[in-house]
């Protein structure tokens, strides 16, 4: 049986800021490793978030651009790899609106395969907002306890599905909030809000991403935990595969160490894990077994 190339849908490029490398650039590197697919997901303009997110991102009027840039790396290298054209956009409860507004034309013309939907901003009831994976985390962490932080969290979570399961089609790191080494604990309190997130998860068909920048960050492991991916094999939750490189090299990091924890469940549990693409936000569900 021919087996199929991997795909890598979580990608940022030097418009936002924080990245080094530009679309083709990215393109280029998928095909010298091999891939078969690529999906470009740069961080959608944080104009409605809090100021001091704003640099994180490209400006709003930047978006138009990027979209040609990878309408033009899809082109030329189409006899070599797929591209897909996405984009990561934050939710937080006051700016989706704002954002399902700014972004619907891009879907009504069919412009995006995909958005991912990630928390990086996040506020505990009766203070300022801040960023969970900012340099201020673990301050953030010292005054108000994993507990806490985790919960406001994943309660945002919850309403990101609540409120975008029509628009975000992937759920993006869905424990962010460890990446400076804050683990997810074994706090009851913390499991009743993963299980109700996953629940809704299920209910409403969405993906979720494991996502592998944790490796080089302080916590050092992909995410979410391996508990939460095997919550995903149970429930039969279809899974993608993100490096969300910043630089070239962190292309489809780690992703062999993913597929053989995935294999190790799939046999552990009699479960088959589907993998999963989009083209033009349509899922197409891909076996496990199917993929190298
Ligand atoms: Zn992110
Ligand atoms: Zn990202």
């Amino acid at each position: 049986m021919n087996k199929l190339k991997l795909w890598d849908y979580h990608i940022h490029t030097k418009l936002c800021n924080h990245a080094r490398g530009n679309v083709e650039d990215y393109v280029k590197q998928a095909i010298k490793i091999n891939l078969g697919e690529i999906g470009i997901s740069d961080h959608f303009p944080m104009n409605l978030l809090p100021e001091e997110s704003h640099d994180f991102a490209m400006k709003k009027n930047e978006f138009p651009e990027y979209l040609v840039e990878c309408k033009r790396a899809k082109n030329r290298y189409k006899n070599e790899i797929t591209v897909k054209i996405a984009s990561e956009v934050d939710y937080t409860p006051s700016s989706f609106q704002g954002y399902k507004k700014i972004v619907s034309p891009y879907l009504e013309t069919m412009d995006l395969d995909y958005i991912i939907g990630s928390i990086h901003v996040i506020k505990i009831p009766e203070t300022k907002t801040f960023a969970i994976d900012g340099p201020i985390a673990n301050e953030k962490f010292k005054l108000f306890g994993e507990d806490r932080i985790f919960i406001a969290y994943y309660n945002t979570l919850i309403q990101m599905v609540k409120d975008g399961s029509d628009f975000y089609n992937i759920v993006g790191h869905m424990d962010l909030p460890k990446k400076y080494g804050h683990f997810l604990g074994k706090s009851e309190k913390i499991w009743e809000k993963i299980e109700i997130l996953l629940d809704l998860i299920e209910e409403k068909e969405m993906v979720v991403e494991i996502n592998h920048s944790g490796y080089y960050r302080p916590v050092g492991i992909q995410y979410p935990d391996d508990k939460i991916i095997r919550e995903l094999v149970k429930r039969e939750i279809p899974i993608v595969l993100g490096s969300d490189s910043h630089y070239i090299k962190y292309l489809a990091y780690n992703f062999d160490k993913t597929l053989a924890k995935l294999k190790r469940m799939q046999f552990e549990e009699k479960i088959p894990v589907n993998l999963c693409k989009f083209s033009k936000r349509e899922k197409t569900l891909i076996k496990l077994d199917s993929v190298i």
